[in-house]
């Protein structure tokens, strides 16, 4: 028999930790109230029968029974079935234990536990079918009990009615049933109580402490001893006081004393400590034993030791947030720590950056040295990634190969910079591992908030992309798509949320600037150029908002603004008679692809009631690549309204000739970094020469921009050019500036301007 219980001990040990904790507090309770009954010596039926009823409030929908095997005939009959109708007990009488004979007569046939799930097609129940249809038994479960010596003396069974399987809390359950009931029958048959509970008090696998009225330890039995680590010896006539572990403050205790005095009972999960130091948590069940008068003599605490399932309930935790090989936090972790970051950046003004690491050479150590080389080697740079960040900084694994830093508080986009380099040098020093020397490095690629994108999965793919230009560019090294804006970070968040209401709260203005016919120096017309005076930055330069107002999109609302705006004071030029002037708006290649374009420009022409004639559209070559069917078409309907479309900045941008011929375009303007160099620079003015001439030759026109010099002035004139436009003239002015300067000129009667 010790054999055998010593093996089911083990067993049921090992699945302690799938017991919920109120489970567990079940199974003590349970053993608790038997303990004290067998204790006070209340006769066997009475305890075995308390011990049906308790089992049966543990698991609802099932009866318990205790069937004992008579030892002449080794016939089974019921001890005990306080659930079960007589009429059904009948049916099992003088049951012959065997292969068919039911889950009872096999349990004690084959000397071991049998779970039936389903009573109606197994083969064990083939015996006993009718009766389990008639009373609606349709799983049973049963267990051999065992007396002294090993002997089988019957079995105890949860029938269920319901079919299904026993869980690891059932089977406990059962183990514990035939266990005191083998002890309460042995106790019946010996007639020893006091050895009896005695036995179950060495034999439990729950730690037990006795204490006296003033609770001193009197007993503590061997599984206390396996837990805490102290002898009988070093704990008799001690306070169970020598095992708290400081993690409770005294009102935790006074609590608990006082709960017990009232009640008689205490439970609950206690901090204690054991000999050599360790702390662990316990499940502790506290009853007082009274005498007869009520007054209290002893104190009985069960307990069970729950630091197993606290670490098996940790490690899961770890699992379901970090990487099993690194141990580094997985990407769930970082999608909410970057979340939190970006809140907190956009409150406090600053960046966060997110690198993208992948190592470049994984495959290679993994074809060639094998997949526990590989694993070592990611080990090693995820700990030396570690220590190139901040503590506030966080590293985890994406997967496979790449990595992914969170840097947090970023003052500006170089220290993200900076930190990358740092990564290639430090994670491109040798390794040095079991399988020798390793080298390999990482391709980086950058993004930064709010830059690169407002959120998490923004950020992920610009950093992403970034790194496959980081891998093009020959691996190791870092790459970034910033936006090269400013880096006054601050400035930044400060206009891109200035944009937004800046329209309504008609911070934008036009300035006009005269473009003016080379030949004749006559005026032909304005480019009309935006200004935004923000209420605490200022005036602010087009070239600092405009690219950001472009990432965010406000430059379609902005762009519909200007075609209204320049259209209406172009139409204000007719009425002031300022002769055909032409007002040349510039434009954003998103408004092409917003789709919204020529709806915007034929709303505004009708609304000032301009000619389309007067209105000349800029657009950058950049606007131009990969020219779509779509834009195309939109050029086409545009230039049907009338319209005049040139290029601006010409010459700057993926000069590629041959879309010239294929759109309706009728200017080139020349980009001013050409014009500026014109006379110094012998290249420049080649190309200068060359634009004139290939223009000239396509049967297009060509405006200088930028024009600050009165050499400039002749160089173009002897080149050909032939429309000018540049501080040597006029700079930009707002509206009335420019028709009070436009009227003097013609006052002058188209007095040509010369150098
Ligand atoms: P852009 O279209 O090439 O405009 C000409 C720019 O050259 C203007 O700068 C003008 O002030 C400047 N400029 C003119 N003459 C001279 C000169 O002799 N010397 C020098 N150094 N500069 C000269 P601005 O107004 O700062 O505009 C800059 C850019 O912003 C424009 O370049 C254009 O690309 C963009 N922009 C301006 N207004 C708008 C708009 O309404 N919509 C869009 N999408 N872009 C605009
Ligand atoms: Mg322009
Ligand atoms: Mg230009």
């Amino acid at each position: 028999m010790t054999q055998h219980l010593a093996t089911d001990c083990n067993d049921s040990a090992k699945d302690d930790s799938q017991l919920s904790v109120q489970e567990q507090n079940g199974i003590l309770n349970l053993q608790q109230t038997l303990l004290a009954a067998v204790a006070r010596g209340d006769a066997a039926q009475e305890v075995i029968d308390r011990l049906c009823l308790l089992e049966e409030q543990l698991v609802p929908n099932a009866a318990a029974s205790v069937m004992v095997m008579d030892a002449e005939t080794k016939r089974l009959n019921v001890l005990a079935a306080p659930s079960i109708p007589v009429e059904a007990r009948d049916q099992f009488k003088n049951l012959r234990p065997g292969p068919a004979a039911g889950s009872c007569g096999n349990a004690v046939f084959r000397a071991e536990p049998v779970f039936v799930s389903n009573t109606y097609t197994d083969a064990r129940w083939a015996e006993l079918r009718s009766v389990a249809e008639d009373f609606n038994i349709c799983a049973c479960w049963s267990m051999p009990i065992f007396g002294a010596g090993g002997k089988l003396i019957g079995s105890f069974a949860l029938s269920s009615f319901e079919h299904r399987t026993p869980s690891a809390f059932h089977q406990k359950l059962l183990e514990i049933g035939a266990h005191l009931v083998g002890i309460v029958l042995e106790r019946q048959a010996k007639d020893t109580q006091l050895r009896l509970a005695a036995r179950l008090f060495e034999t439990s696998e729950e730690g037990m402490v006795i204490t006296d009225a003033e609770n001193r330890i009197q007993a503590v039995n061997p599984a206390f001893t396996r837990a805490t680590g102290y002898v009988p010896e070093e704990c008799i006539g001690k306070r169970p006081s020598m095992l708290s572990s400081g993690r409770h403050d005294k009102a935790f205790y006074v609590a608990l004393w006082e709960k017990l005095q009232r009640t008689g009972h205490w439970q609950g999960e206690i901090w204690n400590r054991r000999k050599n130091g360790e702390i662990y948590p316990e499940w502790l069940v506290i009853s007082a034993i009274r005498d007869r008068d009520g007054k209290i003599i002893q104190h009985v605490g069960i307990f069970s030791d729950l630091s197993e399932q606290h670490a098996s309930q940790n490690r899961i935790r770890f699992l379901a947030t970090h990487d099993s090989l690194t141990e580094l936090p997985n990407r769930m972790v970082l999608e909410e720590r970057c979340g939190q970051t970006i809140a907190w950046a956009r409150k406090a003004n600053h960046r966060v950056g997110l690198l993208f690491v992948d190592v470049d050479n994984l495959k290679l150590v993994n074809d060639s040295l094998g997949h526990a080389a590989g694993d070592v080697l990611l080990q090693s740079v995820a700990q030396r990634l570690r220590h190139c960040v901040g503590d506030k900084d966080l590293v985890c694994r994406q997967g496979g190969d790449e990595f992914i830093v969170l840097l947090d508080e970023l003052p500006g986009f170089e220290i993200a910079a900076t930190v990358a380099k740092r990564i290639n040098e430090r994670l491109g020093a040798p390794y040095h591992t079991d399988s020798g020397e390793l080298t390999t490095s990482v391709s980086i690629g950058i993004s930064v908030f709010p830059d690169d994108g407002e959120d998490f999965n923004a950020l992920l793919r610009k950093a992403d992309a970034a790194m496959y230009q980081a891998k093009e560019a020959g691996r190791n090294t870092f790459r970034s798509h910033r936006l090269d804006v400013s880096s006054d970070a601050l400035n930044d968040l400060t206009i891109r949320n200035g944009l937004r209401p800046a329209l309504d709260r008609n911070e934008f203005s036009l300035h006009y600037q005269p473009i003016i016919a080379l030949d004749s120096g006559a005026l032909i017309g304005a480019e009309a150029l935006l200004r935004w005076h923000h209420p605490t930055l200022g005036n602010i330069p087009p070239d600092r908002f405009i690219p950001v107002a472009e990432l965010t999109g406000h430059i379609v609302g902005i762009g519909e603004w200007v075609l209204g705006e320049a259209c209406r004071e172009a139409a204000n030029w007719v009425r002031l008679g300022l002769g055909d002037l032409t007002v040349s708006v510039n434009l954003s290649a998103l408004q092409f692809r917003h789709g919204t374009l020529e709806a915007h420009v034929s709303n505004a022409l009708t609304q000032a009631g301009l000619n389309g004639r007067r209105l000349e559209l800029e657009i950058t070559e950049s606007t131009l690549i990969g020219d779509t069917s779509a834009l195309v078409e939109q050029l086409a309907n545009l230039k049907a309204m009338g319209i005049c479309l040139a290029i601006d900045d010409f010459g700057t941008g993926y000069s590629c000739l041959a879309y010239l011929r294929r759109l309706p375009v009728d200017r080139l303007k020349i980009d001013r970094s050409f014009v500026a160099d014109m006379s110094e620079d012998a290249d420049d003015a080649s190309i200068v020469r060359a634009i004139v001439q290939m223009a000239a030759g396509l049967g297009l026109r060509t405006t200088a921009e930028g024009v600050e010099e009165a050499h400039h002035h002749e160089a173009l004139k002897a080149l050909g050019c032939t429309e000018v436009q540049g501080f040597h003239y006029a700079r930009p002015m707002p509206a009335e500036a420019f028709a009070r300067w436009a009227a003097d000129r013609l006052g002058q009667s188209g007095a040509a301007i010369s150098g």
